[in-house]
Parts: structure tokens; sequence; C-alpha cells
């Protein structure tokens, strides 16, 4: 089995949509194996989404990331990084298919509910960069 870093994102939490969020994850499923609600500064945000640094939505992306708290988490099953991407949807939610979380939740493509891993080497880069080792069972 696959493990990948979701999170759910400030827009997302702030209308209590964790649950929601969590369902169409578990429905397609993925195991919520950890789970925390975190408030990252704008220097964890920053590091966290260092990849985009030269991209001209990283401002606004790392401050709209440490604005609110976040729900980190490591998401288990069998192809979990595609699967976890296919139940996201596209980053746009004007190009997401219907019945994806971004379809049905994200607000914009800044605010766009969810993250996801993109690849294995970033999953396993990602679930370090915020769970501990005595986290993961
Ligand atoms: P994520 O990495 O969050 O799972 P993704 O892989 O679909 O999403 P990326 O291209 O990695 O998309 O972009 C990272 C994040 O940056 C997006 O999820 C979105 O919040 C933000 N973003 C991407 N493109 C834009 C844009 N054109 N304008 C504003 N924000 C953007
Ligand atoms: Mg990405």
């Amino acid at each position: 089995v696959e493990r990948t870093l979701s999170i759910i994102k400030p827009d997302a939490t702030r209308r209590n949509l964790t649950g929601k969020i969590n369902q169409k994850f578990e429905d397609a499923g993925l195991r919520i194996v950890a789970q925390k609600r975190i408030h990252l500064s704008p220097a964890q945000a920053g590091k966290f989404y260092e990849v985009h640094k030269d991209r001209p939505f990283y401002g606004e992306l790392v401050e709209f990331m440490a604005s609110e708290p976040v729900v980190v988490q490591v998401l288990e099953g069998e192809n979990a990084i595609a699967k976890n991407r296919e139940v996201m949807g596209a980053t746009n939610p004007a190009n997401a298919d219907a019945g994806t979380i971004r379809k049905e939740f994200a607000l914009s493509v800044g605010e766009n509910s969810v993250h996801g891993s993109d690849a294995a080497e970033t999953a396993k880069e990602e679930i370090a960069f915020f769970f501990s080792g005595l986290e993961l069972v």
C-alpha cells in the first residue's frame, strides 16, 4: 500500500468541511492513518511550498495557507497518490470533474480546499515535513 500527504486548506476548515472531505477520501478507499489540526506560520507555509517560490502566485499562496488553521493528514491505500488526486479534482475548480472535492467545495484556483502530494518522492518528503515516526502507525 501507498501513503500520501493531504492538507485540508483554510477555505475548507473555515467552512467546517473537514468531515465532508474526509468522507470523500474514505468512500474512495483511502484510510486516514494520521491527522492533526495546525496553524502554519508564514515561514512554515513558505518552506512547504518552496517549489513554487518563483511562481507569480507564491506570495498569495503562502499568505492564504498561513491565514487560518489547516488539517494535515496521511492517507493510505492502493495507489493512494493518484487516487487522492483523482478525488481532489483539477487544481482549478472550473476544470474539475463532477463529484470531486474541488468541484463541490473549492472557491477559486487559489482557495481550492485541498492539497495532495504529486509523486512518491514528494509524498515521502511531505509526510516527514509534518509527521514524526511516532505519529505514524
Ligand atoms: P496542490 O499542490 O495544492 O495539491 P496542485 O498540485 O493541483 O495543488 P500546484 O500547481 O502544485 O497545484 O499549485 C499549488 C497550489 O498553488 C494550488 O493548489 C493552488 O492553491 C495554488 N495555485 C496554483 N495555481 C494558481 C494560480 N494560477 N493562482 C493562484 N493560486 C494558484
Ligand atoms: Mg502540487
